[in-house]
C-alpha cells in the first residue's frame, strides 16, 4: 500500500505487535494528516489487546535513548525517541454520564474504538500487522469526506457532541484549521447541543481558540462559533461586537466583521499567537464606547482606553494567562490608533518618540497591527494610509538611529536625583525625572547625560530645590 512505507517506527511496532499477536492500528490524527498531506508530530496507535504492553515491547526494540511512560489509570502509554513520539491505547468503548465528559471505559474491538472517535476523518485506521500492513480500516468513508472537505461524526451527532461537548469546539477548529465544512447534520447538532459546552473545563477551550486563531484564515472558525451559538457562551464580548445600529440614516461599521478582517489580514503577516490575540481585542471597548452625537454621527471615544481596562476580567475568566501576555495585548490594544492618528496629522519627530517610547521593543508588533487595521472600502483612503504609515515607517528607523529611544532609560536616575539634592523619595524627585523624559521625547534636548544633568538643574533651581549656591550640591 503506497500511503504507508516500511518505516521506522512502524515497522518496530508491526514486530512487537507480531510477537506479541496483537492486532496494531496507525489512527487518528496521523492518518488524516498522511492523506492530508500535512506534517504531523504525535503519532497514535490503538492495539487490539494491551496498549501498554505494544508500548513496552515497542520501547524495548527501540534501544538506548528512548523513553516509556505508562499511564496505568488511563491504560495507555508513550513512547518517545528522538526523532518520534508514539501514543499507545488498547482499543475501548466508552460510555458517558450527563455530568462529565469523562466516560466509563472497558475494553473494545476495533470498531468500538472507531466508534468513539470523534469525526470520520479521524477514524480511519492503517493495519500496522505484517500480513495487512496499511490497509484501511474506514467505516465511516472517512476517505470520501477527506475529498469533500467535510467534518461529519460518524454516529448520530447528537449524541457524540452530548457526550462530550469539547468536540463541538474541535469541529469549528478543525474546519478552521484545515479549511474544511462542516456537514449540514453536524453542524445543525452543534446548534442544539451548544448549551453542553458549559461542562468542558476554560482550559480546554482555551486550547481550541488558540488552534482556531493559529489557522491560516481565522475568520472561519470565529463566524463559525458565531453562526452555531457558541461564541456568546464563551467569548461574550467578541459576539457583542456584531450588528450595526442606524439613525438618521447614518450605520457604524459591524464591528465583528471588521475585528475578523483585522485578524486575517494581519495573520498573513504573523504567526505571534499573543499579537493575533490582540487583533481579537482591538476593538472590544466599543460597544461599551459607542454614543450617537449629533454633530459628529457614532463616536467609540476612549475605546482603546476602555478595551485595555476590560482585558484582566475576561483573561481571568477565560483562564488566559494574566501575566506578561496579557500586559503585551493591553499594550497593543492602548495604542492601536497611534500610527494611524500620527499618518493622518502631521508627523512630528515629537510624536514619533512618543511612539516609540510607549511601543518600546513592540513597535514592530504594533505597526502589522495597524496596518491590518485599515479596512475602509474606499481605496482612495487606503492608499493615503497607507502612504503615511510608509513615511511613519521611514521615521521610526530614522529617529530610532539617531535617539536611541526604544529602550529608553532616563540618563539622570531618581537614585541620583535624591542623593543630589538630598531628597528622600518624594513628589519633586518624580517631577524632575517626569520633565527631563518629556524635554528628551519633545526634542529640547538630546537623548545624552550632559544634556539631562544641566537641563534638571535649571529646573531644579526653578522648582527652588537649591538652599545654598545651585552649581553646588548640598554636603
Ligand atoms: P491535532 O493533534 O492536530 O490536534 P488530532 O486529531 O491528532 O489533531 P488529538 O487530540 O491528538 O487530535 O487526538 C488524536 C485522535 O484521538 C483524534 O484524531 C481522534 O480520533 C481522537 N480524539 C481526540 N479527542 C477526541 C474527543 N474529544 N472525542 C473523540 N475522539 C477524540
Ligand atoms: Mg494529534
Amino acid at each position: 500500500m503506497a500511503i504507508l512505507d516500511w518505516k521506522e517506527p512502524f515497522t518496530i511496532v508491526s514486530e512487537a505487535a507480531g510477537e506479541l499477536n496483537i492486532d496494531a492500528y496507525l489512527i487518528g490524527g496521523y492518518v488524516r494528516d498522511l492523506f492530508l498531506h500535512r506534517p504531523s508530530k504525535d503519532i497514535d496507535i490503538v492495539a487490539v489487546g494491551s496498549g501498554i504492553k505494544l508500548a513496552q515491547a515497542v520501547s524495548a526494540k527501540m534501544g538506548r535513548g528512548t523513553k516509556l511512560t505508562v499511564f496505568k489509570n488511563f491504560g495507555t502509554a508513550q513512547v518517545k525517541s528522538r526523532q518520534w513520539e508514539l501514543e499507545f491505547v488498547g482499543a475501548r468503548k466508552e460510555s458517558y454520564t450527563r455530568d462529565s465528559r469523562k466516560p466509563v471505559v472497558e475494553n473494545g474491538t476495533l470498531e468500538d474504538d472507531q466508534n468513539r472517535r470523534d469525526f470520520t476523518i479521524n477514524a480511519i485506521a492503517l493495519c500496522l500487522n505484517r500480513n495487512h500492513y496499511g490497509e484501511l480500516i474506514d467505516p465511516f468513508d472517512g476517505l470520501r469526506d477527506m475529498d469533500n472537505l467535510t467534518i461529519r461524526t460518524p454516529l448520530d451527532p447528537d449524541i457524540t457532541f452530548s457526550d462530550d461537548p469539547l468536540r463541538m469546539m474541535r469541529a469549528v477548529r478543525f474546519a478552521s484549521q484545515l479549511g474544511f465544512f462542516i456537514d449540514p447534520d453536524t453542524f445543525d447538532a452543534i446548534e442544539r447541543n451548544r448549551e453542553r459546552i458549559g461542562i468542558v473545563s476554560k482550559e480546554r477551550i482555551v486550547d481550541e481558540l488558540n488552534k482556531i486563531i493559529l489557522s491560516p484564515r481565522p475568520s472561519v472558525g470565529f463566524e463559525l462559533l458565531e453562526l452555531s451559538g457558541l461564541l456568546p457562551l464563551i467569548f461574550p464580548e467578541l459576539s457583542a461586537l456584531k450588528g450595526v445600529e442606524t439613525k438618521e440614516g447614518i450605520g457604524h461599521k459591524d464591528n465583528f466583521a471588521h475585528t475578523l478582517m483585522v485578524l486575517d489580514r494581519l495573520s498573513r503577516h504573523t504567526d505571534n499567537v499573543w499579537l493575533r490575540w490582540s487583533a481579537l481585542f482591538h476593538d472590544i471597548g466599543k460597544p461599551a464606547t459607542k454614543r450617537w452625537d449629533n454633530r459628529l454621527g457614532w463616536t467609540f471615544h476612549n475605546h482603546n482606553f476602555i478595551g485595555e481596562r476590560m482585558l484582566p476580567g475576561i483573561f481571568r475568566k477565560m483562564k488566559l494567562p494574566m501575566n506578561e501576555k496579557m500586559k503585551y495585548v493591553q499594550k497593543m490594544v492602548n495604542l492601536h490608533m497611534r500610527p494611524i492618528v500620527l499618518s493622518d496629522d502631521e508627523v512630528t519627530d515629537s510624536a514619533i518618540r512618543r511612539l516609540l517610547f510607549d511601543a518600546g521593543d513592540d513597535i514592530d508588533d504594533l505597526m502589522l497591527l495597524c496596518e491590518a487595521d485599515i479596512t475602509s472600502k474606499n481605496p482612495e483612503k487606503v492608499k493615503r494610509f497607507l502612504n503615511n504609515f510608509r513615511l511613519v515607517r521611514r521615521k521610526l528607523i530614522e529617529i530610532e538611529e539617531k535617539d536611541r529611544i526604544r529602550n529608553f532609560q532616563p540618563p539622570v536616575t531618581g537614585e541620583e536625583i535624591m542623593s543630589l539634592f538630598g531628597l528622600p523619595p518624594s513628589r519633586p524627585v518624580g517631577v524632575l525625572k517626569e520633565a527631563i523624559k518629556n524635554a528628551i521625547l519633545d526634542g529640547v534636548i538630546p537623548n545624552e547625560y550632559e544634556a539631562a544633568h544641566a537641563f534638571m538643574m535649571r529646573k531644579a533651581e526653578q522648582m527652588g530645590l537649591f538652599s545654598t549656591r545651585p552649581d553646588e550640591p548640598p554636603n
